[in-house]
């Protein structure tokens, strides 16, 4: 398949999967009209790479649905000029879907294989302001913090108190939290009036494995 091909193919994922479920925000569909989405997972499945589920990216992960990844980012309501901090960069898409949409994204997984593969594509498409790190990422970044919006991309019992405390104020923070099978969307925003929590449907995420996230081991690995 060619690059127009391959084009073609998303603009087609936002009109058909994207415009209809309510994603709104121009520069939100920019985006995911602009990232090749396909370099992000293994060749063996580019013809999927623009259909409307997840996809296995190795270490037993997945790359989000298309229509989660917008709606997650459009829920950030990034401007611009912003500092993001993204736990689980997993194939580094949704990194660069930030990248396009504020002025420094930093992203954190825990798994060394995933972080330089994404490095790699990152690297090979161009994009300069995505910094990767590997750790334990419900600890968040503190050297870089604070973050006007922070995005986790995997599910969480709870909300890690080191991201809250990481936010800035007016910051806004995405997160899947609920039990191993089902979460709920999660949006906290700091006022100065303290934390605000919205609620924007169910999901489904792999776990968030660290400190403040589920424990690692046990009958479920
Ligand atoms: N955003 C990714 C998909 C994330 S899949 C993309 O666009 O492709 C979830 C990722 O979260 C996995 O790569 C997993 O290794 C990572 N993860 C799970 N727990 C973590 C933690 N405590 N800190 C950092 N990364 C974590």
């Amino acid at each position: 398949m060619s690059e127009d091909t391959f084009a073609a193919a998303r603009n087609h994922m936002v009109d058909s999967q994207l415009v209809p479920r309510g994603i709104l925000d121009p520069r939100v569909l920019a985006a995911m009209r602009q990232v090749p989405r396909h370099r992000f997972i293994p060749p063996s499945l580019w013809d999927q790479a623009y259909n409307d589920y997840p996809l296995p990216i190795g270490e037993e992960q997945t790359i989000s649905q298309p229509y989660i990844v917008a709606l997650m980012t459009e829920i950030l309501e990034l401007k611009g000029p912003e500092r993001v901090l993204e736990i689980g960069t997993g194939s580094g898409y949704q990194a660069a879907i930030l990248a396009e949409l504020a002025a420094q994204v930093f992203s954190i997984d825990r798994m060394a294989p995933l972080s330089a593969q994404a490095q790699k594509v990152l690297d090979s498409l161009g994009y300069k302001n995505i910094h990767l790190k590997v750790g334990d990422g419900t600890l968040g970044w503190p050297e870089e913090g604070p973050f006007d919006a922070i995005l986790v991309t995997a599910g969480s019992p709870q909300v890690p108190r080191p991201l809250t405390e990481q936010l800035a104020l007016d910051g806004r923070l995405v997160i899947p939290v609920g039990d191993r099978f089902s979460q709920t969307l999660t949006l906290v925003r700091k006022t100065k009036e303290g934390l605000k929590y919205e609620y924007h449907g169910g999901c489904r995420f792999v776990r968030l494995i660290g400190q403040y996230g589920w424990e690692a081991g046990g009958l479920w690995d």
